[in-house]
């Protein structure tokens, strides 16, 4: 089932009930988040390396067309094809029109997000062209007809025993839920797929202006047989996807992994620069690379907004974020999911669109904490959500409408007139804490017997899905003083 954006609130609510789900996010985004910390210290120079990743891409960023015309021209030169695509619909006309021309029926998929975000497989199928995803994770949501729901693990939502049940369903094998078994079946599946394919489709990782070369990262190498072995191969990045030098590869490729999946270094790394230089080597005929832009230029045009495009899909943020953790990433009903999707779906897809997102923070900041290109998420979510307040209040005026949000307003003032009165304030901790008396056990105010919960509606939608932690005995205010007249 493909969520929206439009209905964040309520898809939120259902991840929330489904326990499977969190149950698998809460393993693998807390197993991501120890790798990649074990991986970023074992690198001195992390921070440095951070900083440097940082000011490359703004650099990048600030001269984006001089490199994009050096990438594309030094391409050419080394024999690839380069298209430029406005938008969704052009990048999917000329894969199309591509595939069309060269008779082709069926075509083989690397895990790309800039297929996933123009829909690609979508627009193939619909001109009779089989796709077929490659990467295990890309090939299991595909069996179930899902959306990924992680930037670099797209199946991370399914157990192992949901995949052994589909893997029986789709492929017909008896079933297992012993993981190499799976991995065999799907393999077996996919090389006779790559032998058949008439087109290999990728995304690109890195493009180096310098050289004209693009590098892909992968653990599975299906990417190298993705774009070895059909005779043509169709590389689609997104505008910033370029760096300057060939020398700046060392610093990204130190970063990604890491941050990624905590490996020191993906298993595969293809460099590929144009085509084949003789019949004999390996390789495709034709190399087209598309340069999508999609949105990415009015996201350049802002200097705050810019600097979402520094993003390199590493996954960190989703796996450090908390709101992530509990409902996973179909509730963001966008390719893009977690703390950097909130920012970028609504700028690629339209701000009405998915005007709830920039919303589902809490700004603690662990976003910012853990991104290998120090992207300052919590800014951009505040800069949204300013530019989504600014608009709906011009919408609610000119139709007189009052604001859905009254009531959080409302609360907004109420508290902000208790934090500026110290001792209102203070009475008002008194009070919750005699009101906590009946709903606290064992330390924690729980759904089962969360009188506070199920009496305040507020608080109730925390302690639906969690346990919440009583106000402490003391406070540091009663501290204090005590303190200083000990
Ligand atoms: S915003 Fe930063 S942490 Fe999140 S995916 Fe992009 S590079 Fe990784």
């Amino acid at each position: 089932m493909h969520l929206s954006s439009e209905t964040f609130d309520a898809n939120a609510r259902a991840a929330l009930n489904d326990a499977q789900l969190r149950g698998a996010l809460r393993k693998a985004t807390s197993l991501f988040g120890k790798r990649r910390l074990e991986a970023a210290r074992s690198l001195e120079n992390w921070e440095e390396l951070r900083t440097q990743a940082r000011a490359i891409k703004d650099e990048t960023l600030l001269h984006l067309d001089r490199y994009l015309e050096e990438f594309t021209a030094n391409a050419e030169k080394a024999g690839a094809q380069i298209h430029w695509a406005r938008d969704a619909a052009e990048a999917n006309g000329i894969i199309c029109r591509l595939a069309r021309e060269r008779g082709a029926r069926l075509a083989v998929k690397a895990k790309s997000m800039a297929t996933e975000e123009i829909h690609l497989n979508a627009a193939l199928e619909a001109n009779g062209i089989e796709a077929i995803e490659t990467d295990l994770g890309e090939y299991i949501i595909q069996l179930a007809h899902e959306a990924p729901s992680h930037i670099i693990a797209p199946a991370i939502h399914k157990t192992r025993v949901q995949i052994a049940e589909l893997f029986t369903e789709k492929l017909g094998i008896n079933k297992t839920d012993d993981i190499a078994q799976l991995t065999i079946t799907a393999r077996q599946v996919l090389r006779d797929k790559f032998a058949a394919a008439d087109l290999g489709i990728s995304g690109v990782n890195f493009a180096v202006a310098e050289t004209g070369t693009i590098l892909i990262l992968e653990n599975e190498g299906n990417i190298r047989c993705t774009t070895s072995l059909p005779k043509t191969h169709v590389a689609l990045m997104g505008i910033e996807k370029v760096i300057p030098r060939f020398a700046d590869l060392e610093v990204f490729l130190k970063l990604l992994p890491r941050s990624g999946t905590g490996q020191h270094l993906t298993a595969y790394q293809s460099l590929i620069t144009g085509t084949k230089r003789n019949a004999d080597d390996e390789g495709p005929d034709e190399l087209h690379i598309i340069v999508l832009d999609n949105s990415r230029s009015r996201m350049l045009a802002h200097p705050t907004t810019r600097q979402a495009l520094a993003c390199i899909r590493c996954g960190a943020c989703l796996n450090a974020c908390p709101v992530y953790q509990q409902i996973g990433g179909h509730a963001y009903g966008s390719v893009y999911p977690g703390p950097i999707g909130a920012v970028i779906t609504p700028q690629l897809f339209g701000l009405s669109r998915a005007a709830q997102l920039p919303f589902a923070s809490s700004l603690c900041g662990a976003c910012r904490e853990v991104c290998p290109v120090k992207i300052d998420i919590p800014e951009l979510l505040l800069h949204l959500r300013a530019e989504i307040k600014e608009t709906s209040k011009v919408r609610d005026q000119r139709s007189e409408r009052v604001s859905p949000n009254r009531a959080e307003q409302v609360a907004f003032r109420l508290w902000a007139a208790v934090m500026a009165r110290p001792r209102l304030y203070e009475l008002s901790g008194k009070v919750f804490r005699f009101l906590q008396r009946s709903a606290a056990r064992d330390g924690a105010i729980r759904r089962v017997h969360g009188l506070l919960g199920r009496l305040a509606p507020p608080l109730a939608a925390w302690t639906g899905t969690r346990d919440l932690r009583p106000i402490e005995p003391e406070t540091f205010r009663e501290y204090w003083r005590r303190a200083a007249h000990d």
